[in-house]
């Protein structure tokens, strides 16, 4: 998933015709006295941190200011934070309008409806979950047809919005389901969303763009997330590939076993490093590089815990033994291995053969690699 901070947000409303305070990104105290003093930021203004994590007006991280000077202190202030974890590097200074009302409005991704779902709130500004439910209006949206006119027209009145505001609001909820249905989104919320005179302007944006999508905005690329380098590389390969905190690391096949896997040996004091799903793969490619991949995160110990299904016992082996032989002197590591399923008693000998230890039982195979994982500690 791809957060994106407030400004990218707004970059992403702005190219799709809402209407937004004008403003500007600093980096410095120093900046943000500049642009105030050069007017290109009107006061008074506005000063905003640039984090992903939400409630910033409450946690003082969204400050006003009436002058250059007090721009140029708020944007001190806010960048000695760290707000909820996060060091501030970013501000986004903006002139402060003169706000009528403030509302709620949201595109998200209804995943038990597999449906896009529009709602809305006349209590804007502040957290949608104290919201009591019936000043919420849900739609759900056809993902091809879009926003019919029903159903914006629904909204409008849900919103208590007569004569232009409630044209201006038909126009900016086609907006926001542009935005959210073009650029990918996962969820395209703005909050509040201010009635300022005869404009409705989106004061706030929060944009997260869907991650099956992502090969389809390299624009990203810089601020994809929470993924380790290794991570990286495994996505891009298409292994499902997740880098844990201890030292031993773990092949299974599907995600069920998988965390089955993980329990065990957490089970038996074994503190699991990385995991790895093969999933319906045997192709023998595929696990070779995966198993590399694995090596690179230098596990102390290696539990490969597979059932053979539609993938065969002694296909997966064979795979494997190929895998080991590419992994660099430097990278090796104890191997303990359960296979099950088709075809176990080939593959058991395959790897018995390469020196893997091979075990039936999940419980004394589980134990052998935490013994393993403790012996070579590294
Ligand atoms: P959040 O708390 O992280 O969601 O940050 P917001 O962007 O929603 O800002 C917090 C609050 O600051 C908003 O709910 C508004 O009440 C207020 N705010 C933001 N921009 C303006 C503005 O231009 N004028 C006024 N009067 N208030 C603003
Ligand atoms: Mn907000």
């Amino acid at each position: 998933m791809v957060k994106l901070a407030e400004w990218r947000g707004k970059e992403l409303f702005r190219k799709y015709g809402m209407s937004l305070p004008r403003g500007r990104v600093v980096r410095s105290a120093d900046e943000a006295k500049a642009v105030t003093e050069s007017g290109e930021v009107p006061l008074p203004c506005v000063v905003k941190a640039q984090v992903l994590a939400g409630g910033r007006g409450k946690g003082g991280a969204v400050r006003f200011a009436s002058t250059p000077a007090e721009a140029a202190e708020a944007a001190r202030a806010i960048l000695d934070m760290e707000f909820k974890g996060e060091k501030v590097k970013e501000l986004l200074l903006e002139e402060k309008l003169a706000i009528g009302r403030e509302l709620y409005v949201a595109l998200t991704l209804d995943r038990s409806a597999r449906l896009p779902l529009l709602m809305a709130s006349p209590q804007g500004g502040v957290e949608i979950e104290t919201v009591p439910d019936d000043q919420i209006v849900r739609i759900w949206v056809h993902p091809f047809a879009g926003l019919s006119g029903w159903q914006k027209r629904r909204v409008i009145k849900f919103l208590g919005l007569t004569g232009g505001p409630a044209k201006t609001m038909d126009t900016l909820l086609e907006q926001l389901w542009r935005t959210f249905h073009l650029e990918d989104g996962e969820l395209a919320e703005i909050n509040p969303l201010a009635i300022v005179g005869d404009r409705i302007v989106a004061l706030d944006a929060k944009v997260i763009i869907e991650d099956d999508a992502s090969f389809r905005h390299p624009e990203y690329a810089d601020i994809r997330d929470d993924r380790t380098p290794l991570e990286e590389i495994a996505r891009e390969e298409g292994i499902a590939f997740v880098q844990l905190d201890g030292n031993i690391g773990v092949i299974a096949n599907g995600a069920g076993l998988t965390m089955a896997t993980l329990d065990a040996l957490q089970q038996f004091g074994g503190r699991p490093g990385v995991f790895l799903d093969l999933g319906g793969t045997d192709d023998p490619a595929k696990v070779t590089q995966a198993f590399l991949l694995m090596a690179k995160a230098r596990p102390a110990a290696v539990f490969l815990n597979v059932f053979g299904g539609v993938t065969r016992c002694d296909t997966v082996a064979k795979g494997l033994v190929e895998a080991m032989k590419q992994v660099p002197a430097n990278e090796r590591f104890p191997l303990i291995a359960r296979i099950r399923g088709n075809n176990e008693t080939e593959g058991i000998a395959i790897l018995r053969e390469a020196g893997v230890i091979s075990m039936r039982e999940l419980e004394e195979s589980a134990k052998a690699a935490v013994a393993a994982g403790n012996g070579g500690a590294r």
